[in-house]
């Protein structure tokens, strides 16, 4: 269990060092908050489960545990009550997007009752990461409680390849038919996450491409990253951004473009002879060949609870200990306040092999 400091001078919540908070602040927008790298508090992901349907390779390796991850107890996930409350904080503080993920989020049940009550806040762009097994049913639902738009995570078109990445056994057809769920359902622009492993999926890369140009939907690679300990990352395994967009340029002619807004996590390529700017572009998420730690604006709140500033970050800051406890929102605030102005996370500029071996915190239960 975590050792909970009273908030009145607490310097260490799970292990993770913070200044005591500052006086008192009013439940109002609180201004810019920045970091110590001048990075402000912009998107908030939230993990809303650590369970999965999938077993991809590259996240919650079959041969680990099986289907029986050590997965958290329903008592210690967050309730939507308290998800909601500290949305409002963190919206306080500046925060305008938050991405409900995973685990598997559409595992959770009634998570449209989640949409709904962070809907109902105003101001928020939301989002949610599925691998879209369960979407074809609840796109329409999600959509009606205030969902903006959802990515949704698609390795493979291929029956055999995709088996091979994700480990289960479920046709991709389907995967696309809650692709198509949610496009009706005007959950748009979607995007369509790959993550490449080399000698595994890299085959695809073209066929997705041929696939997803001109259809509306965003495809996005992803260079496969050393998130946990489970998949046994090799940076070998790794497909370097600029070798996919060779591969797709060879056939389609591409051209960069600017980001949508500052702090994208994708760099954009345009098909050059798309005339439609959305149909007509993929993106390529470097983090392992071209760290954007700089413009790193996240922060995640895993499905307990606990807040890290870092995809790779090895401590948390229990927030969920304050819910449960007597905290007011306002001393909620000036606690994230002060975690926010301490944060001083550049993980993968400086990843190297002493990083490597630092410990790491599961992509399942932090939440992609
Ligand atoms: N279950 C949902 C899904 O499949 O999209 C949401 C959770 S998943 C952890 C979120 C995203 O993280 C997915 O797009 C997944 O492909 C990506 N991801 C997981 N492990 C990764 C890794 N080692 N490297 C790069 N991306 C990874």
């Amino acid at each position: 269990m975590a050792k909970i400091i009273p908030l009145a001078d607490a310097r260490i919540v799970h292990g993770a060092s913070v200044p005591a908070p500052h006086a008192a602040a009013s439940f109002a927008p609180t201004g810019v908050l920045a970091d110590t790298r001048g990075r402000a508090l912009r998107d908030l992901r939230v993990s809303v489960t650590d369970r999965c349907n999938f077993r991809c390779v590259y996240c919650m390796p079959k041969d680990v545990y099986g289907h029986d991850y050590p997965f958290l107890p329903h008592a210690e996930l967050l309730t939507f009550e308290e998800i909601a409350r500290l949305a409002r904080v963190f919206k306080a503080h500046g925060v305008e997007k938050i991405r409900l993920t995973g685990g598997e989020p559409l595992l959770r049940r009634h998570l449209e009752r989640l949409v709904a009550m962070l809907s109902d806040i105003g101001g928020l762009d939301l989002t949610l990461t599925t691998n879209g097994a369960l979407l074809a049913k609840k796109a329409r639902e999600l959509k009606d409680a205030g969902l903006n738009r959802v990515t949704v995570s698609l390795d493979a078109l291929d029956d055999g390849v995709f088996r091979a990445m994700n480990d289960v056994d479920f046709p991709v057809s389907r995967v696309l038919d809650g692709i198509e769920a949610a496009a009706a359902a005007g959950l748009a622009p979607i995007k369509i996450n790959v993550v490449v492993k080399r000698g595994v999926n890299d085959s695809e890369i073209l066929p997705m491409a041929r696939h997803f140009r001109n259809s509306g939907h965003i495809l996005r690679f992803i260079e496969y990253m050393d998130v946990g300990h489970t998949n046994g990352w090799r940076l070998d395994d790794v497909v370097p951004s600029a070798e996919i967009i060779r591969i797709v340029g060879h056939e389609f002619p591409l051209e960069p473009i600017g980001a949508n807004y500052p702090g994208e996590v994708a760099e954009r390529w345009r098909y050059l002879d798309s005339d439609d700017a959305e149909a007509g572009e993929i993106g390529v998420i470097s983090s392992v060949t071209q760290a954007f730690c700089k413009d790193c604006t996240r922060a995640r709140l895993a499905t307990d609870g606990k807040l890290y500033t870092c995809l790779f970050a090895t401590q948390g800051y229990d927030l969920r200990a304050l819910l449960r406890g007597s905290s007011a929102d306002e001393e909620i605030i000036n606690y994230l306040a002060a975690i926010w102005s301490q944060r001083a996370d550049r993980y993968s500029e400086i990843r190297s092999e002493r990083t490597a071996a630092l410990p790491k915190i599961e992509m399942s239960y932090i939440g992609g």
